[in-house]
């Protein structure tokens, strides 16, 4: 029977109230037996439980119940494929069940702001509709059994270095397209239980203390009705935060917070309804939690397994295939080189890292699939990664594999002379890439990129399959045939990649992010990571692809880019309406035909441009994506909705979003960088934003608007004579005059336009 919130509440001390909002220890939050209020569990996420064995430390990083590690977000995004998040968060939810625990700490949505930030591969993409979207269907799965979720870290997180202080700055309409949206989107349709605030300042206010976030735009803005967790010890001023919406400190604060709470309702300095309203939020999840679990249902490893191989490999991009390398046959010598094709790299470090029910390697699989048909040759190419993740200073990378290693490369160079293919595993070491610190530049060791080059100077099919959370530059990319970007594939990533090198599995992944030819093309290289104190964001909303192809500099690989072992044509773009207003939507519907010999999937990609704009706006954002199976010679139409939000800007001065009237064109394709079909729509703004003139509106400002220029061309003609009210519109065709403040009328007509006459047209414009 559901629990009366409100009479509990009602028969509780200060103290205990206070008590609940934060945690028994570092996993809990507090029971109270007396009022049969129970006690929950939550455990990091976001790519698989890891919950801290007993008796282990309390951060649980050493040890961790053995559960089944799926690919990181970085991975996941790159299948762009919602019912595969689904799917993946209900898995991730049946192991919570399990382990009787009632929260996971995840999904991570950070955007993707420099692909330096440690915890990249903890997060989704650099795009806020494709990062919501995953986020939205992962947190569904999750809470589908009966499992909360956390989405976090709310918000302007997008960097490990001095997080816990650093002050993100950050413009307002930025923050609302970009950083705020990736929140927004997911919040709103898939009601996570509760929200994460980041450590970090954002505008000069710690985030666990910004009432304009935790509940103007969270609660009231986006119907957030859950509860707010810190990040662990990401609380200043205790009552500063509870006042500002954060309900439940974690981990515990030793009483020390909650003294602070019960003082300040004594001292009347924070209404006990402010508390009750807390505890209300609190209660109303811990219940649920405590209600929906079902504690200790056992799960099948074997098939989470399979799932999280068949995860991978619809996340792997194929980003270079030439003379059609891939896939490869089962018969032939294959040197396999790389010491993460038997020590994979499948997941990134900190509170994440999982501890794995089992872990396959890609040259076992290999092994695998070949055996009775080819031959495997193995040199290992580099020495191993002794740097643990997360136990570095910030930026140090304690790896042994970054320096060459002669005698290992030369050993390579054999093998590779005398097989027909050299398949190359390489990318980032664990101690690279962690929660905790940023990366310091974007290259993979030196020991791999001369291995790389060593075994394509002797053998010109070499494949380069690379495993790293996050970008690397690739100044090797022409020496060789073949790359995969298999980034963190969890657990059973090796199986995957062998999947896709010997064409079992299509690849079908494409790019959640975009690669930069060198580290300093992206536009946060200026002011990444910031000073001792804060970090602007000055790029504003020219984050990734914005700002590649509105400033027309070529990336290494684009956003939404990835290749398959098929051929995709489009044709047959059609929208539903031609004129929309902005409270209606259009439907765009494509026809998408597999023209190649193999089964395979598309990822549709919808971008909008705004033809004509006043305000800054990027060359085009994507606002739709569909993914699509097609067996050969077989077409499909894929129809996609759009809303006014794909044609919408933030509106600082109004405060909210705002379709400007015009022309738009829709850009259905591959990739942001390869736009195969176009449409254009006209979309009118029902809302008529009340613009005020002053003395400094320019002519041209008054003359966008027809219906004011029209008024004030009769005020001159009746004031001032039919003379000078042409002369006005001869003037503003001028786009210098055009440009002219109206005071500036009164030395132009030489006295005939006094003060005077200036304060009369204004009360006019201005109706
Ligand atoms: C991380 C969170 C994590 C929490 C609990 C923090 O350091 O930033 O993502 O959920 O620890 O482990």
């Amino acid at each position: 029977m559901a629990a009366d919130i409100k009479k509990i509440i009602s028969e509780m001390t200060l103290e205990e109230k206070a008590g609940l909002c934060s945690g028994l220890d570092f996993w809990h939050t507090k029971g109270i037996e007396r009022l049969n209020i129970p006690s929950i569990m939550m455990a990091d996420g976001p790519h698989g439980l890891r919950k801290k064995t007993e008796g282990s430390d309390d951060i649980g990083v050493k040890k961790s119940v053995p559960a089944t590690c799926f690919p990181t977000a970085s991975t996941l995004a790159c299948s762009w494929d919602r019912k595969l998040l689904q799917k993946v968060g209900e898995a991730i939810g049946e192991e919570c069940n399990a382990e009787e625990v009632g929260i996971l700490l995840g999904p991570g949505v950070n955007i993707k702001r420099s692909p330096l930030c440690g915890r990249n591969f903890e997060y989704y993409s650099e795009d806020p509709c494709l990062s919501s979207e995953l986020a939205a269907s992962f947190i569904q799965g999750v809470q589908s059994q009966g499992v909360g979720t956390s989405i976090k870290h709310f918000a302007a997180n997008n960097q490990e270095r001095l997080r816990m202080t650093i002050d993100s700055i950050v413009d307002e309409r930025t923050l609302r397209e970009i950083y705020l949206a990736s929140f927004e989107g997911a919040v709103k349709k898939s009601r996570p239980w509760t929200v994460m605030c980041s450590y970090n300042r954002l505008n000069g206010e710690y985030c666990s203390e910004k009432r304009s976030l935790l509940t103007d735009i969270l609660r009231e803005e986006w119907g957030f009705d859950g509860f707010v967790v810190s990040d662990w010890g990401a609380v200043n001023e205790r009552v500063e935060a509870l006042a500002a919406g954060l309900e439940l400190e974690m981990p515990s604060s030793r009483g020390e917070g909650d003294k602070k709470i019960v003082e300040a309702v004594k001292s009347g300095k924070l209404s006990e309804k402010v508390l009750d309203q807390a505890v209300e939020r609190l209660l109303t999840i811990i219940f649920k939690a405590a209600e929906n679990n079902k504690k200790g249902m056992p799960y099948d490893k074997e098939k989470h397994h399979r799932l999280a191989r068949e995860a991978a490999a619809e996340c792997i991009v194929l980003l270079k295939n030439e003379g059609g390398i891939l896939p490869l046959k089962k018969e032939g010598t294959y040197a396999i080189i790389g010491d993460f094709a038997k020590n994979p790299r499948y997941q990134g470090g900190g509170s994440s890292h999982v501890n794995p029910t089992k872990l396959d390697n890609a040259y076992d699989e290999i092994n695998k699939i070949i055996e009775g048909y080819g031959k495997i040759l193995y040199a290992k190419g580099y020495r191993d990664d002794i740097g643990e993740a997360g136990n570095l200073s910030a930026g140090e990378f304690a790896s042994n594999s970054d320096e060459p290693d002669d005698g290992l490369i030369s050993e390579a160079q054999e093998i590779a002379a005398k097989a027909d293919v050299a398949i190359v595993f390489a990318g980032l070491p664990e101690s690279y890439e962690s929660e905790g610190y940023d990366r310091k530049h974007m290259r993979i060791p030196d020991g791999q990129r001369k291995l790389i080059e060593a075994v394509a100077n002797v053998q010109k099919n070499t494949v380069v399959v690379l495993c790293n959370g996050s970008p690397v530059e690739m100044p090797w990319i022409d020496n060789v045939k073949g790359v995969l970007e298999c980034y963190l594939g969890g657990q059973a990533g090796g199986g995957a990649i062998a999947d896709i090198l010997f064409g079992i599995k299509n690849p079908c992944g494409k790019l959640a992010e975009t690669f930069p030819v060198r580290l300093n093309d992206n536009p946060s290289f200026l002011n990444f990571p910031g000073d001792n104190k804060k970090v602007e964001y000055r790029e504003g909303i020219f984050v990734g692809y914005r700002y590649y192809d509105t400033k027309g500099l070529p990336p290494l690989f684009p956003f939404g880019y990835g290749l398959s072992y098929t051929s995709f044509e489009y044709t047959g773009i059609s929208i539903d309406k031609t004129e929309i207003s902005d409270n209606e939507t259009v439907q765009i519907s494509v026809k998408v035909k597999n023209t190649g010999n193999m089964k395979g999937k598309e990822i549709v990609q919808v971008y909008v441009r705004d033809v004509e704009s006043t305000v800054i706006r990027p060359d085009k954002e994507l606002k739709g994506f569909e993914k699509v199976e097609l067996a050969p010679g077989e077409e499909k139409t894929v129809v996609i909705t759009l809303d006014k939000r794909a044609f919408a800007y933030y509106d600082t001065e109004i405060g909210n979003w705002h379709v400007e009237s015009g022309e738009f064109e829709i850009l259905v394709g591959r990739s942001s960088a390869d736009i195969a079909l176009k449409e254009k729509i006209t979309v009118k703004s029902t809302e008529h934003i009340k613009k005020r003139y002053t003395r400094n509106s320019t002519l041209g400002e008054i003359m966008s608007d027809p219906g004011k220029f029209e008024i004030m061309k009769q005020y001159f003609k009746n004031v001032m004579g039919p003379v000078s009210a042409e002369e006005i519109a001869a003037m503003s065709m001028s786009s210098m005059v055009s440009a002219m403040p109206l005071r500036s009328l009164i030395s132009l007509f030489k006295g005939s336009f006094t003060e005077e006459k200036l304060e009369e047209v204004l009360k006019i414009l201005n109706g």
